[in-house]
Formats: structure tokens, sequence, C-alpha cells
């Protein structure tokens, strides 16, 4: 499917229904809108029910003021059309009031977008604006001054968020992002003091983008392939369903044999993506015509290190992120299938993982399927991409249920003998 060949009415549906069914605003809250090549304004309509819209709820309102459609377009049309008038390089807004953001908008604070790489990168510089009456053009111009500096991204005071940019998707993908980042912030906030990139690490992070790799054409597929490609596809929709994963953020990948491997392309929409997205990567060489994820190289070395690992995932889900970020060590012996599961998890520097994957590969053994890469990822790796999976979640998991007890008291851990029971009982 490809997102900017549908209509703008039907691109506005899909990402309200997007925002709306992963909790990021309510039924009356929030609103899209498109500017069209001729000049006309594809908007949400005004206080319709946002979990349930159709395409023909949608309004259009023309340059010359006219307003096509069964419904009055959204009250936040004037800062849509003073934000388009300021930048004419933007073609599509997002508005709405996800809990996090609110929650910044509410301490009247913008989430740090250096806690881990890329947030910055599809964000941009943000900016709190103001408070002023939703509606008004006051607020319009309060928005549109901070949009005429270049910046694209905005936290309203005692409102929500407005994110602006060149077409829905890259929109929607700075909007999921930034969200994504205050709630990190928060839950790191919770157990310390978060501690963000060094200009120097953000640009050591800059240098992975640029994976050289030469280019075979697969001559056939291994039915073993195709299933692989199919399961691999559920399991990401599946992560993306449980947030574990933003719509161009996490990596799955799984062993087909000694020397390939099958991946996540690189920046493709996590929640639609296909099997023929997946890229095979054979004796070093990638499948011609695509992207693989940028952490390629560590997966190959993690395959031709541990020939017991089949499957590897790296993602940055808010609450294990949060002990990325700050100095908490992350102690598996909290319940007994977290310890089962995941051990002894260990924690590396900022850079490792793309700087020296093959002693980041190192690092893993029976004892450690994960990693918490500082300021930057967990890596999983499992028998199979189940298992992996599984292992992430529990992480994740486990990471939340540590936070909240914090605010319950003293967490309290398995004993050394309770664990050398699991142990046996297990026989780990
Ligand atoms: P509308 O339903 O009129 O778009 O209003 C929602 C909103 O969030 C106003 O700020
Ligand atoms: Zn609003």
């Amino acid at each position: 499917m490809k997102f900017e060949l549908l209509h703008p009415a039907d691109q506005i549906v899909m990402i309200m229904e997007r925002i709306y069914g992963y909790g990021m605003t309510t039924t009356s809250g929030g609103n899209i809108s498109i500017k069209d090549d001729n000049g006309d304004i594809w908007i949400t309509p005004s206080g319709i029910d946002k979990g349930s819209l159709k395409s023909n709820d949608i309004v259009q309102v023309k340059e010359n003021g006219e307003i096509i459609g069964k419904h009055k377009p959204s009250v936040e049309l004037p800062f849509h059309e003073m934000i388009y008038r300021a930048r004419p390089d933007i073609k599509a807004i997002i508005h709405a009031h996800p809990p996090a953001i609110m929650a910044f908008s509410l301490a009247r604070k913008i989430p740090n977008t250096k806690l881990i790489p890329n947030v910055h990168l599809i964000c941009g510089e943000v900016e709190l604006v103001e408070y002023a009456l939703p509606g008004s053009t006051v607020l319009g111009q309060k928005i549109a001054d901070t949009f005429k500096k270049g910046i694209s991204t905005a936290v309203l005071a005692n409102h929500g968020i407005v994110v602006g940019a060149e077409n829905l998707f890259k929109a929607f993908m700075a909007f999921e992002t930034l969200d994504f980042c205050a709630q990190l912030e928060i839950r790191a906030r919770l157990i310390g003091e978060p501690r963000q990139l060094r200009p120097k690490d953000i640009e050591i992070s800059k240098a992975k983008q640029d994976i050289q790799m030469d280019e075979f054409i697969p001559k056939t597929y291994s039915s073993f392939e195709r299933l692989s490609r199919k399961k691999m596809c559920e399991l990401i929709h599946r992560a993306y369903d449980q947030r574990l994963f933003t719509s161009t953020q996490g990596t799955f990948s799984q062993r087909l044999s000694d020397n390939s491997f099958i991946i996540t392309p690189y920046m493709v929409d996590r929640k639609y993506i296909q099997p023929e997205d997946i890229v095979r990567v054979e004796n070093g060489y990638k499948e011609a015509g695509k992207k693989p994820s940028r952490s390629v190289l560590l997966h190959k070395f993690i395959y031709e290190k541990h020939p017991e690992v089949n499957a590897i995932i790296i993602a940055h889900p808010p609450n294990i992120m949060a002990f990325a970020v700050t100095d908490n060590d992350f102690d598996s012996k909290t319940i007994p299938e977290t310890y089962i599961y995941l051990r002894k998890v260990k924690k590396i520097p900022f850079g490792s993982s793309f700087m020296q994957p093959k002693m980041t590969a190192d690092v893993f053994s029976k004892e450690t399927p994960a990693v918490i890469v500082e300021n930057d990822c967990v890596i999983v790796v499992g028998k199979d991409l189940l298992d992996a999976f599984d292992k992430l979640e529990v992480l994740e998991f486990t990471a939340k249920a540590i936070i909240d007890a914090k605010k319950l008291g003293d967490v309290v851990l398995i004993s050394q003998e309770e664990i050398k029971e699991i142990e046996s009982a297990f026989k780990l």
C-alpha cells in the first residue's frame, strides 16, 4: 500500500484511527489536516467522534473559503491555515492531546529529545507555545510565530502538541516519536536523573547511517524463508500494537542458515510491514534494492558467534529505556519468570553496538540473553522469534513493574537461596 497515493481524506482517517487506537487522543480531542497541491485544505470535522471517522466526514476547505462537507471544520482551522501560510513547505498537520505530552504541557516544559539518537533527527527543535484560547487567532498567531522560525513540532501550554511536515506520515512519525520520548523521560525521572547524549555521541551515531554492503539478487526463496518472513511480520505488527516498537524504530532478524538471515528494512512503517519488505542478508551481501536496518553487522556477528541464537530483536520501549538513560541497573531477580528468561542483563556503553559490533556480540551468553545499551536500545536474543519477542516483553513489563514498585516502597528482590532453588527446579 502506497500511503501517499491515498486521497487526503483517506490518509486523515487512517492516521486519526491510528492515533485514537493507540491511546494518543480522546474521542473529542485533536484534529488533522492536509494541504492539497491545488490549495484545498482537508481537515477533520469539529466535535465528531475521533474514534470512528469515515472519509466522508472529512471537510474540504477551498482556497476562497468555501466549505464542502456534511460537518463544520475543526475549531482549530485558524491555526492550521496560519501554519500553512507561514510555512509553504508544510503540507500536513497533526494536533492532539496524548497524555505524556499533556503532562509536559501542564508542567510547561518540552521533552528532552537528546536522551537517545534519532528523536532529534525526526522531531527537530521543539518549542513551547504560550497558552491561548482553543480556536482563537491569538493561538494561531503564537503557533505560526514558532513555525516561522523553522520549528515544526510544538508543545502547546495547557493543551497538547502540534506537528507539521511535508506529508502526513512524516508528521505522524514526529508526533509518535515525541510522545514516545515524553513517556521515556517521565519513566526515567521516576527512577533518577536522565543523562542526555553529548554532541559528540550524536555525531558518531550519524556515522552509522551509512552501511555499505554489496548486493545480490536472490534466485529462490525456500519455504522456510517464506514462512519466516510471514511470521516475522506478524510479530512486528504485534510488537507495534504492544507499543514495543514505534512506526520506524525496532529491528527483528532471524537466522536462515549458517551464513544467511533475514532482517527488517530501514525506515519502513512497522505497522504495515509486509513479507516482501524484509531483507535477506547472505554471505555479507544484501538483497538487491533494499536497505537493511543499520544494525545489520551486529546481527551478523551475533549469529556467527552464537550458533544457538536464531533470532534477535533491537527495541526502545519506554520503561526499559528508562534504565538505559539513568544510572539504575536492571536486576532480573524480581519474579521467577523474569529471572528464568533474562538471568543477568548487562549494560554496555553508548556506541558499542555500532562502533564495536564484534565486542558487543561477545557480551551475549546463555546467562545474558538481553543487553541494555546506554542511551540507545535493548538487544534481546532467542532460540526463535517468539522466544526473543517474549524476552523483550518480559524485559519491558518487569522494568515497568520495578519503576512502579519504587513508588510503593523498597523493591524486595528474590534471595540468593531462592534463586538457587529456581535454578535447580528449572535446570538453568
Ligand atoms: P475539534 O473537534 O473542533 O477539532 O477540536 C478538538 C481540539 O483538540 C481543539 O483543540
Ligand atoms: Zn486540542
